[in-house]
């Protein structure tokens, strides 16, 4: 059956790294609207232009934007069979849009074939996460230099690039995107369970864990 996921949580909650994971399970695109646009900064186009003042001071990025850079990621032909968006949709207008792009695509995924996932987890343990974490550039694999650190400082462990921290971890953004998160992202968890299709895993555990509870959501959510 060909299915919408989407990510729902605060900053640094690890949906990155799961949606990663299900992405290579499921073998579905692996749609992230903060890469698509940190992508587009480092292009120089004229989204990354304006995406890079909104993402410096963690606010969202505007509507129109964060929709045409969906709409047009939606449109290409691997995403015919399902895809799994991460950071996209974060506001009730986002959610709008979403189930506006989807009718206008006719690919046969109807606003019925969203399945939300909550990752919940307490923000205290959040902003030490943020600080914490790396990435490669190359590949994407997300550390944390606590938890899950590289075999060679600063190395990423699979094609040996350079890891990166991003812009926008440092502790003063991140509570800006706390905030925004709060305000923007958070009423969402009310507008999927009204529509009956959000589940809640609880992502306060090792990344084995979570990644189990995930397959069980799913799995749960497929043989009823
Ligand atoms: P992320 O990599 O998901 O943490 O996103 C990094 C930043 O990109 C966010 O703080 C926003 O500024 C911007 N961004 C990512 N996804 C969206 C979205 N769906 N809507 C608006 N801005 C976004």
């Amino acid at each position: 059956m060909k299915k919408a996921f989407i990510f729902l949580g605060p900053p640094g909650c690890g949906k990155g790294t799961q949606t990663e994971l299900l992405a290579k399970e499921l073998k579905l695109p692996h749609i992230d609207t903060g890469s698509l646009l940190r992508k587009n900064i480092k292009e120089g186009t004229e989204i990354g232009l304006v995406a890079k003042g909104y993402i410096d001071k963690g606010q969202l990025v505007p509507l129109d934007v964060v929709s045409t850079v969906i709409k047009n990621r939606l449109k290409e032909n691997d995403c015919n069979g399902g895809y799994i968006l991460d950071g996209f949709p974060r506001s009730l207008q986002q959610a709008q849009s979403l189930d506006n792009i989807l009718d206008e695509l006719n690919k046969g995924i109807s606003k019925e074939d969203i399945e939300a996932i909550y990752f919940d987890i307490p923000n205290e343990v959040l902003i030490e996460r943020l600080v914490n974490r790396r990435s490669c550039p190359k590949c994407g694999k997300i550390y944390n230099l606590k938890t899950s650190a590289p075999k060679t400082e600063g190395k990423c462990d699979d094609c040996n690039t350079d890891l990166i921290q991003r812009k926008d971890d440092t502790k003063e953004t991140a509570v800006l995107r706390f905030e925004t998160y709060e305000k923007e992202t958070k009423p969402l968890l009310e507008f999927y369970t009204k529509r009956g299709n959000l589940k809640k895993i609880n992502a306060n555990q090792s990344i084995d864990n979570v990644w189990k509870d995930l397959l069980k959501v799913i799995e749960i959510k497929e043989t009823v």
